[in-house]
């Protein structure tokens, strides 16, 4: 055991700071230093140094005894154990600024937070399916210590905190007598033993933080924000509980000839006055290549055609969608002097057409 520092000094309170203020500042000290969510080297020494302070300069008797006497004061009436730390008030404090967490939820093993990542896939690699390779931060159980942070091989000794119960019991005093309240050991989480030699990997967390490359399978038939499961991917659980999942939503980007509907697929296809009055047979780009189209004389602007399973795959069953193919008559920009000569001449036999018809 070290020489304590004093109480005040652990709490950055002034000696005559008001109970309110020592309250702020534990408070403020014992979020920062908590074990759950601190995993530094001596945060957990630190921590409970707070709590020793908070214990004692919390209550007005301990408070006016410690200011007389020091630490061998409150050491001489307060403390029990043989390590020189109280921990008597342990679970009282945890009740008081962790209310709820405390009780047995803290045992039972916790699963893995799922992850959520997005990807952005092609036109084609929704309507076809695929694989896609994501790289993601997750936390892992430490593979030395199997996520338990004790040293390869070293003993985990009798928690002092609850003499290997598990569990502390705390008095309360209140103007309607004295309440007997029993909480999961906050030291060792209920589980009786703590750790003599942490794991020099994980620096006994029992977690490490790594990089990963996972490859997702894309399934044929996918829209844009489909969500993928990765079931198993996704955080380690703690005390054993089981690993998280991982989702990935997917983002399809735009097609720069196709339009999608539903599991259709669209195209505007352009021909010329000619082709459409004449017509001829074209070459329609699908999504596998090309494919020919016959359009028929006379074709007028939005007319349509269907490609047969020429769309995007079902999700989840069998088939595809068609190709919508629309026709649109494209009207000539410019012309050149023959072709004005030519549509001049051809206007003069339609107008004819028109005033017979
Ligand atoms: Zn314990
Ligand atoms: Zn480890």
């Amino acid at each position: 055991m070290t020489t304590k520092r004093d109480y005040y000094e652990v709490l950055g309170v002034s000696r005559n700071a008001s109970d309110d203020e020592i309250k702020k500042a534990f408070r403020k000290l014992a979020f920062k230093y908590h074990p759950d969510r601190n995993c530094d080297d001596g945060a957990e020494a630190k921590f409970k140094e707070i709590n020793a302070a908070y214990e004692v300069l919390s209550d007005a008797n301990k408070r006016s005894t410690y200011d007389q006497f020091g630490h061998s004061g409150a050491n001489g009436f307060f403390t029990r154990g043989s390590e020189g730390f109280d921990f008597g008030g342990f679970g009282n404090i945890f009740d008081a600024f962790f209310n709820g967490m405390t009780g047995t939820g803290r045992r039972a093993p916790r699963r893995g937070t799922d992850l959520h990542y997005q990807a952005t896939i092609s036109f084609e690699e929704a309507a076809f399916g695929g694989e896609k390779e994501i790289k993601i931060k997750r936390t892992e159980v430490c593979p030395p210590c199997h996520g338990t942070g004790a040293r390869p091989g070293s003993q985990s000794s009798q928690c002092p905190g609850c003499h290997g119960t598990g569990q502390v019991r705390q008095v309360e005093r209140s103007l309607f007598g004295r309440f007997i309240n029993t909480t999961v050991c906050p030291q060792c989480q209920g589980e009786g033993k703590v750790i003599t030699e942490p794991c020099l990997q994980c620096r006994g967390s029992g977690r490490e933080k790594h990089q990963r490359r996972i490859s997702v399978k894309i399934p044929p038939g996918v829209n844009d924000g489909t969500q993928v499961r990765l079931s198993g991917e996704g955080e380690a659980g703690t005390r054993g509980g089981s690993l998280g999942d991982l989702y990935v939503t997917l983002s399809v980007l735009e097609h720069e000839l196709f339009i999608r509907d539903g599991d259709n697929i669209l195209y505007e296809l352009p021909v010329n006055f000619a082709q459409a009055a004449l017509g001829t047979e074209v070459e329609v780009p699908v999504l596998e290549g090309k494919t020919r189209l016959n359009i028929p004389a006379g074709s007028q602007t939005g007319k349509t055609f269907r490609l047969k399973d020429k769309g995007i795959a079902h999700l989840h069953r069998n088939g595809r969608g068609d190709q919508i193919v629309r026709l649109f008559v494209a009207t000539p920009e410019s012309l050149t002097k023959e072709q004005r000569r030519l549509f001049q001449e051809l206007a003069g036999t339609m107008d004819t057409a028109k005033k017979k018809g």
